[in-house]
């Protein structure tokens, strides 16, 4: 994890007076920060767009745009991480400085700045920022987790069921192609009652592995269904693309070979239902992620029925078959 405290943060310093612009530059260089001055609130809004600061000093008073003003416009704007902002003020009225926070200001310094109370409200500013990165980072990771199968580290159930719905209103929108691949590993309860549950787990870990592999990274996403079924999705691609895939999903599967925890090697197979939106429109509103897989999982019921590890497609033609 990454930690502000050992990097040299990027402070702007926003303020008319060029003297006492330089004298902050100067106490903030000698505690290490990389400094950008700013003469008013336009220049430094501008600066923003540019660097990747964390602190900002502003000044109240201001031509053009006042350091209240500055404040909310630095506020509405978007940025990466969160930016401490530093109101300094000649006026220490409580009214005022109220006013100041209001505007979006963490913190204020009352004109003329102390040296030492400036480094020790840094530092607190230091610790603000370094909560919120370590809170985004925890957030960051809680979300991946949320969508992530445990065993097989592809995505979930849970993601499968919002993403594919939304991939699919995004085809219909834009007229595009979409395939929804169901595979189901042929006789995998023999593999578990043969050599064991940890095998199986292996086994279901190499499938998902294997398919990621296969295909394209970045645009096809793979997900566990549940058991020993996954859903692979296949944006902007058509009815023979998505059977040329499969065939090489189901190639790929067929050929690895597993050890049997005992010095021997077995081999598995699966079988696969493709269902296929067309990029023709159709009359209805809306398809989901239901209405895919189960078109997918009636075909995958045919590819069981006709002697497993086979592909069988259809193309999507409206919930009223
Ligand atoms: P078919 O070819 O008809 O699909 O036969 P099958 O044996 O694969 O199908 P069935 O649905 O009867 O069995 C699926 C098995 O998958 C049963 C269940 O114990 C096993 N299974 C489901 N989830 C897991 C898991 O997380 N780990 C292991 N090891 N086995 C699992
Ligand atoms: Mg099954
Ligand atoms: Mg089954
Ligand atoms: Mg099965």
């Amino acid at each position: 994890m990454s930690n502000l405290m050992n990097n040299a943060l990027e402070v702007l310093v926003v303020e008319d007076s060029p003297t006492q612009a330089l004298q902050l530059q100067f106490l903030l260089e000698a505690e290490g920060y990389l400094v950008t001055v700013a003469k008013d609130g336009i220049e430094g809004l501008e600066a923003l767009t540019q660097g990747n600061f964390s602190i900002v000093i502003t000044d109240w008073v201001m031509p053009k745009m006042d350091g209240v003003e500055f404040c909310r416009a630095l506020r509405s704007q978007m940025s990466d991480g969160y930016i401490y902002v530093f109101l300094v003020t000649a006026k220490s009225s409580k009214e005022e400085i109220v006013k100041g926070l209001e505007g979006g200001a963490d913190d204020y310094l009352v004109k003329p700045i102390e040296p030492a109370e400036l480094v020790a409200r840094l530092t607190t500013a230091k610790r603000i920022l370094n909560l919120e990165q370590t809170l985004k980072e925890r957030n960051r990771e809680i979300s991946r987790l949320l969508n992530t199968d445990h065993l097989t580290k592809v995505f979930n159930r849970s993601y499968l069921d919002s993403q594919l719905t939304n991939d699919c209103r995004q085809a219909m929108r834009y007229r595009r192609w979409l395939s929804v691949i169901l595979c189901d590993l042929d006789f995998f309860k023999r593999v578990n009652d043969n050599y064991g549950h940890q095998i199986g787990d292996e086994v279901l870990k190499k499938f998902a592995l294997t398919m990621q592999e296969t295909l394209r990274f970045g645009i096809d996403w793979i997900a566990r269904y549940g058991g020993e079924e996954f859903v692979v999705v296949l944006p902007e691609t058509d009815f023979a693309g998505a059977a040329q895939v499969c065939e090489r999903l189901r190639q790929a599967v067929s050929g690895f070979e597993m050890s049997d925890g005992n010095g021997g090697k077995f081999s598995i197979t699966a079988s696969f239902g493709i269902a296929v939106l067309p990029n023709s429109g159709l009359s209805e509103k809306k398809v989901t992620a239901f209405d895919m897989v189960g078109l997918a999982d009636s075909c995958l019921y045919k590819a069981k029925a006709a002697g497993r590890n086979r592909v069988i497609s259809s193309l999507y033609k409206g919930r009223e078959r």
